[in-house]
């Protein structure tokens, strides 16, 4: 039985993750980290008897012992608990599928006790990618993406040699709002950024793909995970998400991995690496399907995207600021403090004042992300 632990276990990733384990049946879950969802914790423990479990504050760990007084289970709490979750001596791998800059420190520490990491958390390598490619080096922890763009290149080389890779082709599905100006976008509400056209994710992650900040987020991923320079990242709209992404090698073969939109089948697919196991599921009907049609991103109208390779150039602690703005902005957005349009300009701003660390430190990082807040805060 591969032992896993989840951080984030009640969100999108993580409840898909513990469905993945259920289907299965051959996965055993040591241990379980969420924020505030009680409820839903307490549910996931008495499934699956993780010996530890994690929630944020002490008032909500007070009530989850109450509740599960009669299993045997250790309850923690705040960073340090995440932490002991992700530790866990018994987990082999650990899915990171908390959301935010918060899953950098727990990341690092399972990297340093050579744990494997599924990873989910894109915030973690956009803000640390070269302490923790260099982490992986030094301890041969594998990265196993869990984002289906970058799970999908990276299937897409599996017996390939990384020197040939000359492209990466980052699929997006253009969200809710493709083909529209930005003068159209000004009156957006949250409901209307919240309905995207083929993911059903969390909200922070639904709106940064209506304004295409996921995308830049995941160019910036790859760009770790793949060594990959910026200018060597192509976006490409591909409205369906049937691509999933495509890398092109130096005689010009372009390969791409394919599929109904499912995220079980990348979380599945980093579990049990290099196995592939049966997942129930439609499969792809190309005589339904008919057509895959091609677009370019709208730079002009989605001004997060075009922000996002200016923060990859920068480099150092800019894309912490890109992605700190980002999560600020967007979380005063989903709480109606400011319109959907405000959310790049708020990067844009936090970027323009910004003096970059090179090679920052994770204090470093974590002093920015702070600094990016407080800025925010005293302005909107
Ligand atoms: P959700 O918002 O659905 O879930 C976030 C999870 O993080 C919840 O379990 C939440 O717990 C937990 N959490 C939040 N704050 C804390 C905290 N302080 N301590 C412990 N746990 C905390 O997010 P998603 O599942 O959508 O996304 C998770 C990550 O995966 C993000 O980085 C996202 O970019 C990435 N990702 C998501 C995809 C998707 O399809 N959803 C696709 C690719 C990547 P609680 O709810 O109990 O508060």
């Amino acid at each position: 039985m591969k032992k896993i632990a989840v951080l984030g276990s009640t969100g999108s990733i993580g409840t898909q993750t513990l469905e993945v384990a259920r289907q299965n049946g051959d996965l055993e879950i040591v241990s379980l980290a969420a924020g505030s969802n009680i409820e839903k914790l307490e549910e996931q423990i008495r499934e699956f008897h993780p010996r530890l479990a994690a929630v944020w504050s002490e008032p909500a760990a007070k009530e989850l012992r109450q509740r599960v007084g009669d299993l045997d289970v250790k309850v923690v709490t705040g960073m340090e608990g995440l932490v002991e979750v992700c530790t866990h001596p018994q987990a082999e791998i650990v899915v990171t599928a908390i959301v935010g800059m918060i899953g950098i420190i727990p990341t690092i520490e399972a990297m340093k006790a050579g744990k494997d990491i599924a990873l989910a958390n894109k915030e973690t390598l956009v803000t640390a990618g070269h302490m923790i490619i260099l982490l992986a080096k030094e301890t041969g922890v594998k990265i196993l993406p869990v984002d289906s763009e970058h799970s999908a290149i990276f299937q897409c080389l599996q017996g390939e040699d990384r020197a040939e890779l000359t492209k990466i082709l980052l699929t997006a599905s253009g969200g809710p709002f493709r083909g529209k100006k930005r003068g159209e976008l000004k009156d957006i509400r949250v409901e209307d950024a919240l309905k995207h056209p083929n993911w059903a994710m969390g909200r922070k992650i639904t709106i940064d793909s209506s304004t295409l900040v996921n995308k830049g987020l995941e160019m910036m991923e790859a760009k770790w995970l793949f060594g990959v320079e910026p200018k060597d990242i192509q976006i490409v709209i591909q409205p369906k998400s049937i691509i999933h992404s495509m890398v092109e090698f130096a005689d010009g073969a372009v390969m791409a991995q394919l599929g109904t939109p499912d995220m079980k089948l990348p979380i599945q697919y980093a579990l049990y690496y290099p196995k592939r196991r049966f997942l129930p599921g439609e499969r792809l009907d190309f005589w339904r399907l008919k057509e895959i049609t091609f677009e370019k991103p709208d730079l002009e109208t989605f001004q997060g995207l075009k922000l996002a390779f200016d923060a990859a150039a920068a480099g150092g602690t800019m894309p912490t600021v890109y992605n700190a703005a980002n999560e600020r902005a967007v979380s005063k957005f989903l709480d109606r403090k400011i319109a959907y349009l405000e959310i790049p300009e708020i990067i844009r701003a936090c970027m323009e004042i910004h003096v970059v660390t090179a090679n920052p430190t994770v204090e470093q990082i974590l002093e920015t992300e702070q600094a990016v807040y407080e800025f925010i805060e005293s302005r909107w």
